[in-house]
């Protein structure tokens, strides 16, 4: 979480950093601040709210060495004193992540004379990096011991006061990048703050150190100096720009079609980059937010297409909880951003006891990407809408690739099964440009007029229906519950008022009927019904108010194509809202923080 850019140049920084905060504000938008050299000394320029309200209070000073963050807050309220950057002696730094140890070395460093401004972690390793450089003049020695003092995931700027030439940067836990371009160097925390400028970069390994000057770059890990492999963004640069669209959210849900397309003809031809999980006794699936709800849809494949012993967690429980896991496990890591750390803390959990583990990531070179045995890229470019829609698509997408090949091995699909899912799989993007043209609006109005709203399914269909209930609440802030369809009546029914939404969604022929029955339980008790079934299931006109119809696909494929409505309202039901879609309050992209 939070953006950080940093840049030493022979230009005017302070607009290149602001707009590089610009591009990163997605990761955090409680506040924000610069830091640059002014008159031998560093001047900070920080503020509560948006990059605007930064902007308003910038000075015309045109310094060509500049850093700067936006902040997602979780030590000390979103306020002007506790925004980056922080300066503690002769050290200034900005900070991405959390330090866990903060509380015992802020005790240890009052009692050698500092005095502290902020309620953040972030202060305490200023002053402590103040505190090392006052017993050793050595820069690099000082930030090398940091690896022991300080516990927790960081990535940090940081200034010397007596070397305005040069930005220090470190990482431990949390991404950082390095570029150069024709007009300087960059350092920041994601992509899309270096694409105005350049498409290749350095990827800071854990605990390398690099000295960003205004002519070269170096790195550094255990006091030797080394060399980088550069790597290149290989996506289409303007997937970090909105092209026109109102918002992120509603052009990133416009990708899937062409995302879903790109990403068929690299792995549906080339499956032996999908793996065998017909050699493992079990799986794990484990992720958090979005990803898990991916994870529950490959759980349910699995098991269907592989009967296979498959579960599904949540990452935050996942680590800390017992696990059965040896090396006949597969452990299934699901991330965007490569970099959450909860799912991060379970890698490295079920690797430590012998379970085989694959990433499924969307960040080329993300920590899950580099410490998983095998790694499966969803490519779905970058994503900036803090709610994700094209990327949740492409790890249910991979997902299902997985199960359609242990379907494959396992017997369950045969040869002209084979080709007709192939098929089914090659539709998908025109079936999803069919349903983006529904008039959600219609819908969304009567929605939006709820402060609570329901959505039920049964089986995969439930499954759906958590991501699509996620996706309204996170960005509408109307409660939403979704439920077993079966399970409402074992208490939450006593919820259902007049008007009371519930979006139920129908797509597996088995179960309809008895999901259709739930539905007339609700619609009994007043409910607003919005039906999304596929065009085949038969139901009366007496059980909705509203339907959408999609088209019959097998549940390979489907969840696929279920979702795209669900996204599409919820972003409808936000927008007449009037709200920050990309931007949803409390959130941020890439949950660094545990
Ligand atoms: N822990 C730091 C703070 O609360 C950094 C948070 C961030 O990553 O934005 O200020």
């Amino acid at each position: 979480m939070c953006g950080i850019i940093g840049y030493n140049g022979n230009k005017n920084a302070i607009p290149i950093v602001i707009d590089g905060l610009k591009n990163l504000e997605y990761r955090g938008y409680d506040s924000s601040g610069i830091a640059y050299f002014h008159n031998e000394k560093i001047k900070i320029i920080k503020e509560k709210g948006r990059i605007s309200e930064l902007e308003k209070i910038l000075d015309d000073d045109t310094p060509n060495l500049c850093i700067g963050h936006t902040r997602w807050a979780t030590h000390g309220k979103p306020s002007k004193v506790n925004s980056h950057p922080h300066k503690s002696g002769e050290i200034t730094i900005v900070h991405n992540g959390i330090i866990e140890n903060y509380a015992s070395l802020k005790e240890d460093l009052i009692k050698e004379g500092y005095t502290f401004l902020s309620e953040t972690d972030t202060e305490v390793a200023a002053a402590m990096i103040d505190y090392l450089y006052s017993k050793d003049n050595d820069k690099l020695k000082v930030l090398e011991k940091l690896e022991d003092i300080l516990r927790g995931s960081y990535a940090l700027l940081i200034l010397f006061r007596d070397d305005p030439d040069n930005i220090y940067a470190l990482r431990k836990g949390s991404p950082l990048i390095v570029a150069k371009s024709k007009t300087g160097n960059l350092v920041a925390s994601d992509i899309p703050a270096i694409l105005d400028y350049t498409k290749d970069y350095y990827l800071l390994d854990e605990n390398d150190i690099a000295i960003i000057g205004k002519n070269d770059i170096k790195f550094f890990k255990d006091g030797k100096e080394i060399t980088k492999n550069l790597l290149t963004f290989e996506f289409d640069i303007s997937s970090a720009k909105k092209d026109g669209y109102k918002h992120y959210m509603l052009k990133e849900i416009y990708e899937q079609p062409k995302v879903i397309r790109n990403y068929l003809d690299h792995y549906l031809n080339n499956m032996d980059l999908i793996p065998d999980l017909s050699v493992y006794e079990k799986v794990h699936i484990v992720a958090c937010g979005s990803a898990y709800h991916a994870g529950l849809i490959g759980n349910y494949l699995f098991e269907e297409y592989g009967d296979m012993e498959v579960t599904c967690y949540v990452a935050s429980e996942y680590r800390y909880k017992k696990n059965f896991i040896n090396d006949k496990t597969l452990v299934i890591l699901i991330s965007q951003s490569g970099e959450t750390a909860d799912t991060i803390a379970s890698l490295r959990l079920a690797k430590e006891k012998g379970a085989k583990t694959l990433g499924i990531v969307n960040v080329v070179g993300s920590t899950i990407a580099r410490e998983s045995d095998q790694v499966i890229y969803i490519n779905a470019g970058c994503e900036i809408a803090v709610a994700t829609t094209k990327a949740y698509t492409l790890q249910v997408l991979t997902l299902s690739l997985c199960a359609y090949k242990l379907g494959i091995i396992k017997g369950k699909i045969d040869k002209n099964r084979e080709l007709e899912l192939k098929k089914s799989y090659y539709n998908l993007s025109k079936e999803i440009e069919e349903v983006l043209n529904f008039d959600y609006k219609k819908y969304a109005k009567r929605i939006a007029k709820s402060k609570n709203a329901f959505f039920i399914g049964r089986l995969i269909d439930y499954y759906i229906c958590e991501e699509g209930s996620l996706k309204l609440k996170e960005i509408s802030y109307i409660h939403s519950e979704t439920y077993p369809a079966g399970e409402l009546k074992h208490g939450t029914i006593s919820l259902i008022e007049e008007n009371t939404p519930v979006i139920a969604v129908i797509t597996d022929k088995k179960i309809a009927e008895k999901t259709i029955s739930n539905i007339k339980e609700v619609r009994a008790r007043g409910a607003y019904t919005l039906i999304l079934k596929n065009k085949d299931i038969e139901i009366s006109p007496d059980i909705y108010d509203d339907v959408m119809e999609i088209e019959e696909l097998n549940d390979l494929v489907s969840s696929i194509l279920t979702i795209v409505p669900l996204q599409m309202l919820a972003y409808h039901v936000a927008d007449s809202l009037g709200y920050d879609i990309d931007k949803p309050r409390n959130l941020a992209k890439s949950v660094t923080v545990e």
